[in-house]
Order: structure tokens, then sequence, then C-alpha cells
């Protein structure tokens, strides 16, 4: 049963804004707790919308948004309708494919439809009685002095008790935050920008192996591609805004791909590529951060609006999601006192989300740059290594984000931590090989042994992908 607490607080009115994937999910767990949920979401219904205008197709799913949709009991429904993805396959220029597993075995993320993710949510957070959905509700702005609400179109104001800004990383409700003292804000827009890409059944087959992640790294451009139900693919193309600005013609589209992607030419067609090259113009990532997450007692920012970040991590929807859980665990611990619940709520998730937007961005600057490095190469070989042998202490960063539910700054000290202690380990080892290769070397005759050093490096060079 849901309706278990006593409190008061059972009437009060949630005003959740934006009736996305983290608003909608957050409207979910309100109305769990009993409260009245009024939706206000800027687009029609989608569901009965004939156009889905939106970012990527489809998205990955991993432990932490699972656990948060397991909460309202969404968890199967999501998951019998993704693609486990096991493994990352490395594209190599030469057409020649390396699979590098994410986890240990058993261990898969899930490639999701976002439109049917978005529409699930919708119909599930239908299913309460005390939730509202309120489309084409488009905030212009609130009052921090009385909660009011305006809204497009809409000449009434609204008032809640509790206003809930959700509505992306744009967010209108985070407006207001920006004018009070001690708020913290700062936008970073990247270089690179994404377009996308279908590739079509082949003989009503997927083209590639689908339960993987395809990835073909190319230093400076990156492109990746997951598998849909109907056996497409969905490509992205990350690249730098100049570099799009280069493609300009389906001619130009044709000899970029043969230079950097060719072995994807024939499985998207020729035709089908210049024709979605330019459906779009490449679209811009953006990174936000800000602090506190609240205003008082009356308002808190979840998901995008407190924390976009570049895509590189597959984490922004996993944390938004985690948002909601999160909040729910303080929500149990200080009895749904909004006036205690929602500084804690700050404190304890704004360096999570912090952590989470600095990693995305790490790993948005490693792939351009560190992956070319051979010692960061051959530390990610030591590190896996490490983790079969002590799978307690040594967690490979990708783990510890994508698998478990260590809080995202925990994970960044951890990893600094055992950064330190490998190399370390690494500088001991290298002293005593020296010191005993020097005596071997003074002892006995050298001998070249027959490394097939190739191999291992052809190995190396498929972990270029940060994904
Ligand atoms: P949004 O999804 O942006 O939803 C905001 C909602 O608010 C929308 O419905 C919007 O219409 C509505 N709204 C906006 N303004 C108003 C207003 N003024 N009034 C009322 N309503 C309003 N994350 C992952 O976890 N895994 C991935 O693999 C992944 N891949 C990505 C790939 C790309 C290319 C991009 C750009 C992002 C990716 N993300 C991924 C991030 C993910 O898309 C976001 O973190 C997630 O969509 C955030 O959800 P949200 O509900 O906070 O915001």
């Amino acid at each position: 049963s849901t309706n278990d607490s006593k409190s008061t607080s059972k009437k009060k009115v949630v005003a959740v804004v934006g009736g996305g994937l983290v608003g909608n999910l957050n409207a979910c767990y309100f109305a769990k707790r009993g409260f009245q949920v009024e939706v206000f979401e800027s687009r029609e219904d989608i569901r009965q919308a004939k156009i889905v205008k939106g970012r990527s197709i489809n998205l990955v799913l991993s432990h932490r948004g699972r656990q948060a949709l397991k909460h309202v009991g969404m968890e199967d429904t999501i998951i019998s309708k993704g693609i486990p993805m096991h493994s990352r396959m490395i594209h190599a220029l030469n057409g020649t494919q390396s699979p590098i597993p994410y986890g240990k075995k058993g261990q898969y993320i899930l490639s999701i439809d976002r439109a049917n993710l978005n529409k699930e949510l919708l119909s599930a957070a239908e299913t309460y009685p005390n939730i509202n959905l309120n489309f084409a509700h488009k905030l212009l702005n609130w009052s921090t002095e009385t909660g009011a609400m305006t809204f497009h179109l809409f000449v009434e104001e609204i008032q809640a008790d509790l206003i809930v800004g959700c509505d992306g990383a744009f967010s209108a409700i985070r407006k207001q935050f920006l004018r009070q003292s001690r708020f913290n804000y700062s936008q970073t827009y990247i270089p690179h920008g994404y377009l996308e890409i279908t590739m079509p059944p082949i003989n009503g087959e997927f083209a590639m192996k689908p339960d993987y992640l395809h990835i073909w790294p190319r230093n400076t451009f990156m492109m990746i591609a997951l598998p849909n139900l109907d056996k497409t693919f969905n490509c992205t193309l990350f690249m730098p805004f100049e570099e799009f600005e280069k493609v300009t013609t389906g001619d130009k589209v044709i000899e970029f791909f043969q230079k950097y992607f060719p072995d994807a030419i024939p499985l998207i067609g020729a035709e089908a590529l210049k024709r979605d090259f330019f459906r779009l113009p490449a679209q811009a990532m953006v990174s936000v951060k800000c602090s506190s997450y609240h205003f008082g007692d009356k308002c808190v920012l979840m998901g995008d609006a407190a924390h976009a970040m570049v895509p590189f991590y597959g984490q922004g929807m996993n944390a938004g999601f985690e948002d909601c859980l999160v909040l729910n665990e303080i929500m149990d611990q200080l009895n749904e006192d909004f006036s205690a619940v929602l500084p804690e709520y700050t404190r304890v998730r704004v360096p999570d989300g912090q952590a989470i937007a600095d990693l995305a961005m790490y790993n948005y600057v490693e792939m351009r740059e560190h992956v070319n490095s051979k010692w960061f190469l051959f530390r990610k070989y030591v590190d896996n290594f490490l983790h079969i042998i002590m799978p307690r202490t040594i967690i490979p960063l990708y783990t510890m984000v994508t698998f478990t539910r260590t809080r995202y700054h925990k994970v960044v000290k951890h990893w600094h931590w055992q950064d330190k202690v490998i190399n370390q380990g690494l500088l001991f080892c290298a002293a005593v090989s020296v010191a005993g290769g020097s005596y071997l070397l003074v002892r006995y005759p050298p001998s070249m042994p027959n490394i097939p050093i190739e191999q291992l490096w052809s190995r190396l060079q498929a972990l270029k992908s940060p994904f």
C-alpha cells in the first residue's frame, strides 16, 4: 500500500513543471506518497502527436535509472522493451571489429527508445488518480514570494505547496534562482555538435550485431550506434561544429565517410546517408552546474534542470532518475517536511550532480586527448586486470558509475585514490624490474623474446572509446 503515512501533508499540492522523463517519474513518486500532483508540460501529449521533436532517438539505461524505475514498479516493463548491450564493438578504420565488455559477465547496459520511454512514463503517471497531466502548459514564470506560477496562454495564476522544476537544461523555473544571492551557476557549451543517422535493417535483419554499442572512435570525431527494436540502428555522429560546417554537399558527406567510417557506408546506404546528414542541423551540447538545488521550502530543481551534462557517460537521464530516488529517501528520513527535506536534498545531491557533470566532461576530453596516450591505454588494462584479482578494492571507473549506486562524488574520490595506488604500485614494479633487469643483464647474455607487439597494440587501440 502506498498511503501508509499519517502526515497531514497528504493533501498538499505538488506542481511538477516539465513532463519529460524525470518529471513524469517524479510525479509517480509524489503520487505514491499521496500528494496531489499537477504536471505541467509545455508540449502537447506526445502519445497523440505525430512528430515527436526531441533529443537522441535512443538512450542508454543502466543501474541507477533501473533502480529508480523499480521503485514505482516500472523496471520490468521498460527493460522488456530494451536491448541489452554487453560490450562495446569497436570499429577500426580498416573495418575490423573488436568487442570490449562493459563489465563482468552478466553486466550490461540497455538501449531504450526515448519516445517510448516518455510515453510509458506518461501512461504510468496517468494510472494514479491523484496525478493530473496538464499539456500545452508552458511555464513563463513563478513568484518566489507567493509561489504562484504563470503559464503561456493561461491568464490565471496557479498555486502549489511545492514546485518541482523538471523542465530540462534550459529550465524556466531555474531563472528565478539566478536572481537569488549565493546561487552558483555555470553553463558550458562544448565545441562538438551531434547529428543522427538511421541504419536500416538489411533483409529484415539488423545490419550489424545488435547486442553491442557500436563505436567508431576517430580522435576528434566519433560515431556510435545503438540498436532499436525495429531492427534499425541509430547512429550518432559527434564532431566539432567547424568540421560539420565543411561538409556542405552530399558528395562531401560520402567523401567524409569514405575517409573515416568506410564500413558504415554500405550499411547505411549512400543515398540515405546523404539525406539523413542534412535532415537537421548538428545539435549543440551543454553542461550545466548549479547550487543550491532548492529555494526555501517552495521549489526544487531535478534532472537536467539541476545538472545537464554532455552525453559521453550515458548518465544524464540515469542521474535524473536517481534524483527521484534520493529525494524519496530523504522524504522518508525527514517525514515529508519540505523545509527540512529541500536543504538536505541540496546538501546530499549537489556534490553528486556536479561530480557526474564533471565526469561526463572528463570523458569528453578523454575521448579527444588521452586516448592517444599509450600510458593511458596501458593503465586501462592494468585497472581491469586488478579488478579481476581484487574486485572490491580496485573497481574501474566505468563500473562504479554504471553498475553501482555509489554516490558519484564518492566514485570520483575512490577513482583518484586507486589511481594513486596503482601508479605507485607500477612505479615500484618498474623500479624492481629495472634493478632486477640490470642484475640479469650483467649476469647473463641478453636474448630477445618474441612478443607479438602488433597484437597487443591493436587490442590497446580498441580501448580508445569512453563509452
Ligand atoms: P528533458 O528530457 O529535457 O525534459 C524536460 C521537459 O520539460 C520536456 O518535456 C519539455 O517539453 C518540458 N519543458 C521545458 N520547458 C518547459 C516550460 N517552460 N514549461 C513546461 N514544460 C517545459 N542520458 C542517459 O542517461 N543515457 C543516455 O544514453 C543519454 N544519451 C543522450 C544523448 C544525447 C545526444 C543527449 C543530448 C542527451 C542524452 N542523455 C542521456 C541525457 C538525457 O537526455 C537527459 O538527461 C534527460 O532527458 C533529462 O530528463 P529531464 O526530464 O530532466 O529533461
